[in-house]
């Protein structure tokens, strides 16, 4: 089995130019698909000089010209739904649904991206002599490098390409690994549409290679990256040395808050919805659930129910609700958070273990009475694990919500206005949803504080880390 031409550089698809490759594999057979073409110093120096080709000439059009472009390249994944779903599932494993969903939202981003980059407004500033005017405009901030990873691989890909290239930025984006052939089709989307070479870029390879490679460049103006903490630390360190600005949106541990007064039916319906969705592996998954002590027992009772009904399998498959995980390393990682709660006196309600011995299945599993220093209620288990405990004061459930270092999503359901406000203030965290409020939409910023990064993409927020403020004093 050859490498496909999955590099896209300087407007055509490629493979290495050493010939390095890796394995692409089904998370749900464990069986090796494809081969993918691994880019070294050669290409990603080709990239690079394509990328600057590519903005010097973007950069000049205009945001109308430039939004025909990205409209035509939204239309044509529209089209492309199938095929885009279809390679999604079978690389990276999500329900083909869910897969379904996710390429039919990328369209949406490009879209809207593309009309709010024609509103890159500057501003005239009154000045303090009359002979002098004083204003300001918007610039692209110049060639972007961005990381996307595998358990959104279009959507955690198009957020990065659409404001980028709206705000008339070019783009070296390093894409997923475990599931490139989707993005590969979404980037043939943007070059069928009429993309001016160099303008997006697309390599895969060894991530720590293209990072250490990529950002110390001087062509780079901007990182963006969506991973791990560990490893968005080390890249935001490089940008930082290198004085590059950088979006850095990185893990969560996310807290649901459930109050005495919530409609308990709601809550858990749309909590479980959440926490399964791609097995968990989700940034703003809720991962620790504080229940008021009297709601406790109707709530975990629901919760059991919808996880005890849900249906594991190949995503391909019709009637899936929860696919393997997308990697066989995280499968050993769910094992030893199980273990390590129930050796701390948690107990465990349903699932717990992995399914058959083909595979990365794990079963949907809920854990109760977990203690706050068991390894689950501090480190993101990324996988498709609900640990809920008891809470019976509202100070103080905020206090240990708060009582971690991550702060990307909290979710809180209560019926009391006075509840919601104090909640949704106080929580320490970018993102906030109130009874099953979703947080994810083109328009709306999408970021974190404290260990969870910093920056937004989505919304206005996500089309201004793509630009920069230049300052023009005039004597008239
Ligand atoms: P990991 O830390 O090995 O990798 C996470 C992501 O970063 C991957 O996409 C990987 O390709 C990339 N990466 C790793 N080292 C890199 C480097 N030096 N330069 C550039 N990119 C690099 O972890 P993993 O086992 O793949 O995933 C599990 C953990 O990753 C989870 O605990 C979760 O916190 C995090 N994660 C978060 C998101 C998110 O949406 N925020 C997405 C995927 C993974």
């Amino acid at each position: 089995m050859q490498a496909f031409p999955a590099l896209y550089i300087d407007g055509s698809f490629c493979t290495a130019a050493g010939g390095a490759e890796g394995d692409i594999f089904n998370p749900a057979t464990g069986e090796v698909i494809g081969r993918l073409p691994h880019a070294k110093q050669e290409d990603m120096d080709r990239a690079l000089e394509a990328a600057q080709k590519g903005f010097d000439k973007w950069r000049k059009m205009t945001a109308h010209e430039r939004a025909g472009i990205m409209r035509r390249a939204a239309q044509l994944i529209r089209e492309r739904l199938d095929l885009l779903a279809e390679a999604m599932t079978r690389e990276q494993g999500k329900p083909l649904a869910e897969a379904r969903m996710e390429v039919m939202l990328a369209p949406e981003h490009i879209e809207w991206c593309a009309e709010e980059g024609k509103r890159a407004y500057g501003r005239v500033i009154p000045s303090r002599t009359p002979a002098v005017r004083q204003q300001t405009i918007r610039e692209p901030v110049g060639p972007v490098a961005a990381f996307a990873p595998w358990n959104f691989p279009i959507n955690q890909s198009i957020r990065k390409i659409a404001g980028a290239l709206a705000a008339g930025c070019s783009i070296i984006i390093k894409g997923p690994e475990e599931s490139p052939t989707c993005v590969v089709e979404m980037v043939r989307c943007f070059h069928d549409a009429g993309l001016p070479a160099g303008v997006l870029n697309l390599l895969f390879g060894v991530p720590a290679e293209i990072s250490a490679y990529l950002i110390p460049s001087p062509i780079i103006r901007k990182i963006s990256f969506t991973g791990s903490v560990s490893v968005g630390k080390h890249l935001a360190a490089l940008a930082g040395q290198h004085m590059k600005r950088s979006t850095m949106e990185l893990g969560g541990h996310a807290p649901v808050l459930v109050f005495d007064d919530s409609d308990i039916d709601l809550a858990a319906k749309v909590t479980a919805a959440n926490k399964f969705r791609n097995a968990g592996q989700v940034c703003v998954a809720p991962t620790r659930f504080y229940v008021h002590d009297r709601v406790f027992d109707p709530f975990v009772s629901r919760f059991q129910e919808i996880t005890e009904t849900l249906k594991v399998g190949n995503g391909m498959e019709q009637g899936t609700q929860m696919g393997p995980l997308a990697a066989s390393r995280r499968v050993g990682a769910m094992e030893t958070f199980v273990s390590d709660a129930v050796e701390r006196g948690a107990r465990l309600a349903v699932g717990g273990n992995r399914i058959g011995n083909q595979g990365n299945f794990f079963a949907p599993t809920v854990l109760t009475d977990v203690p706050d220093d068991a390894m689950i209620m501090t480190e993101e288990p990324f996988g498709p694990l609900a640990p809920i405990v008891r809470f019976s004061d509202r100070d103080e459930v905020i206090q240990r919500a708060n009582s971690l270092p991550f702060g990307l999503a909290a979710y809180v359901f209560t019926r009391s206005l006075n509840t919601a406000n104090v909640a949704m203030e106080e929580l320490g965290s970018g993102m906030v949803s109130l009874n099953g409020a979703p947080l994810n939409s083109p328009e709306t910023p999408f970021g974190g504080v404290k260990d969870s990064g910093y920056g937004s993409e989505g919304g206005i927020e996500g089309l201004d880390a793509y630009l920069t403020t230049k300052f023009f004093a005039q004597t008239v």
